[in-house]
């Protein structure tokens, strides 16, 4: 886990993070909890998840929406189809969006940006298109902006995401085989202008080989951080 400012971010394993504001809105990336292999044994739960992002509609990043809009009620954010597939699962607080779009929530301003990935779902049998795919930027006053490619490549507008929303903070996949590695990643950390990286989305499963030391050694040399979170680090 790590502090900024007031804000807390605590990773619990594969893409799924839970950020806690000094206002207290809770805010989980990705809802895949339980069903993730990753997932810190032994886990306390919040009392609360106020907000949750979903880059794209895939398992290892929704897999646990629907217990999650169940326990929570929380105000799901992402692109229209994947809202619109999560509302038949029983999500009742849905923000249908699309890239370029930017919504606040609270004291929590997100805005939905592209990522390169695919975005659909096998629902018994059949395959329901989910939309474009999306990382997010969010901003939280007083706070480093955060920005979190989701699953994606690198790509060259990850600058032009870096010149306009200029994040310190950038949670990157480094993977590799579904998303970029540890090279491709630390290409992207510099075009995105970040000073800190916090690398996901690796370790969950024997194909996603890349591993943080990796990512740091891409980036000898660069004023860019790599913080290696441990999974489930308690909040306080
Ligand atoms: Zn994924």
């Amino acid at each position: 886990m790590q502090h900024f400012h007031g804000m807390t971010v605590e990773w619990l394993g594969h893409a799924t993070f839970l950020l806690k504001t000094a206002k207290g809105t809770t805010i989980l990336i990705d809802p895949w909890l339980e069903s993730n292999p990753a997932h810190p044994k032994n886990w306390r739960a919040p009392e609360k998840i106020d907000i949750v992002l979903c880059p794209h509609g895939h398992m290892d990043h929704i897999g646990d929406a629907a217990a999650v809009a169940k326990k929570y009620k929380p105000n799901f954010i992402g692109m229209y189809e994947l809202m619109s597939y999560l509302k038949t699962k029983g999500a009742e607080n849905i923000t249908p969006m699309n890239l370029g779009g930017t919504v606040t929530l609270k004291d929590v301003t997100v805005t939905l940006v592209e990522a390169r990935h695919s975005s659909s779902i096998d629902d018994n049998g059949q395959t329901i298109y989910c939309g474009e795919p999306a990382g997010f930027i969010i901003r939280v006053d007083g706070e480093p902006v955060l920005y979190d490619a989701g699953d994606t490549s690198v790509f060259g507008d990850m600058k032009l995401i870096g010149q306009i929303y200029k994040p310190q903070i950038a949670l990157l996949p480094i993977g590799d085989h579904f998303t970029m590695g540890p090279d491709t990643a630390a290409i992207a950390a510099e075009y995105v202008g970040c000073n800190k990286v916090i690398p996901t989305h690796y370790g969950t499963f024997p194909v996603l080989t890349g591993r943080p030391e990796q990512l740091r050694e891409h980036l000898r040399g660069k004023s860019i951080d790599v913080l290696e979170l441990k999974p489930g680090e308690p909040l306080y």
